[in-house]
């Protein structure tokens, strides 16, 4: 019988070392490999292509996105572009209007000089996915960021033909959602954020259960190089052992605040897909197994003031640590959208976007209703 989610991220690639029964397998610090004659090695030659603690770490991965397959990369953003590279000129992507800032400065500021023409669409709506002749790729982001839109997967991958979908799943984690599991060829995450935890380390990946893409992926991680240290790799497979513990942590403070927040008379929207209220909370239901701890809200008093003053949630960029943070999309984590396109998008200079951390929710709630008492 397969392992449980809980069981397989404790032990994937976590097997006790042979040469000395450590517990915990060492971590690989180390560029090359001593070979025995030219090209006779023990499966090792250099970090960038193979590294053992990199291999373990991408086995507890594909093991939990259910995936065959899992790469790792320097970042979320290269494992974006190791994705973007699998395109030629003249390609089509269909992409989620409401995606990480990142995603859309690469797509439009690296990718579109190279003739790969972007489209951004509203997602959640199947009616809007509308595939071209030339439509090679489907990028999905859900719940989106900051919005929280629900995208339907299962929907939009009967839709597809023979464009590849790719599901950026950083908001989810798999504890929460396996895209795989509804029909994504391709999934892929910032470590930085669920995965790894606790705010230490940059990272990324990409799962797949197509043997062709994976190595294509190996490929680029190689010949491109945006490879993660073996220190990283550690810290993040550290992180993922605890990830479901986690995620129901978060997604348990991300319901209590969200619903505090909705029933505060100061706030004037709340996007969280965990209500019954959000627009996407069926399709949530569906495939996610809770929502996550991610809340974003409308606010239309002294935003500034607000989100400056809290005493638990930390002004930054980032999210999906232990630690409870707040961001401006605007000004911060989505300014390299240009303000016609957020203006488009919904993500006024009123909203603001909380990663709920695993505290406990009663302090939480209290930093909440104190600074709005005062702003
Ligand atoms: C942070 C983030 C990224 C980019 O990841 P980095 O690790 O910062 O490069 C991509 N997608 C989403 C949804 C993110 O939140």
């Amino acid at each position: 019988m397969k392992a449980r989610f809980e069981t397989q991220a404790i032990h994937v690639g976590s097997e006790p070392d042979p040469l000395t029964g450590a517990v915990i397998p060492p971590i690989h610090l180390t560029s090359t490999y001593a070979q025995e004659s030219p090209g006779v090695h023990k499966g090792y030659d250099y970090s960038r292509a193979d590294n053992p603690t990199r291999e373990k770490y991408e086995q507890a991965l594909a093991a939990l996105e259910g995936a065959k397959y899992a790469t790792a990369f320097s970042s979320g953003v290269a494992a974006t572009s190791a994705v973007a590279t699998l395109l030629s000129p003249g390609d089509h992507v269909i992409c989620s209007d409401d995606t990480y800032g990142g995603t859309y400065r690469l797509f439009e500021k690296v990718y579109k000089k190279y003739g790969i023409e972007f489209s951004y669409v509203d997602t959640s709506n199947l009616k809007n996915i509308k595939l071209k002749k030339n439509t090679k790729l489907i990028w999905v982001e859900t719940p989106s960021n900051p919005l929280m839109k629900i995208s339907d997967i299962k929907g939009i991958a009967s839709k597809k033909e023979d464009a590849l979908l790719v599901v950026d799943n950083t908001f989810s984690s798999p504890y929460l959602l396996q895209p795989h599991t509804f029909g994504a060829d391709i999934v892929i995450h910032s470590a930085t954020k669920y995965l790894g935890g606790h705010s230490d380390l940059i990272g990324g990946a990409a799962t797949t259960n197509d043997k062709k893409l994976f190595e294509e992926f190996k490929f680029i991680q190689k010949a491109v190089g945006a490879v993660p240290s073996p220190l990283d790799c550690y810290l993040a497979h550290r992180g993922i052992k605890t990830l479901a513990l986690r995620m129901k942590a978060h997604s348990e403070n991300g319901q209590r605040v969200a619903e505090f927040l909705a029933e505060h008379p100061k706030i004037t929207k709340v996007f969280y897909p965990g209500l019954p209220s959000h627009p996407g909370h069926e399709i949530a239901k569906k495939q996610m197994r809770a929502f996550s701890g991610m809340v974003s809200f409308e606010f239309n008093g002294n935003v500034k003031g607000l989100i400056s003053n809290m005493k638990y949630f930390t002004l930054a960029e980032s999210l999906g640590g232990i630690e409870s943070l707040v961001n401006h999309p605007a000004s911060m984590t989505h300014a390299s959208i240009p303000p016609a396109e957020l203006k488009r998008r919904g993500i006024g200079h009123n909203l603001v976007r909380l990663s709920v951390g695993v505290e406990h929710p009663d302090d939480l709630l209290d930093d909440l209703s104190s600074v709005l008492s005062k702003y």
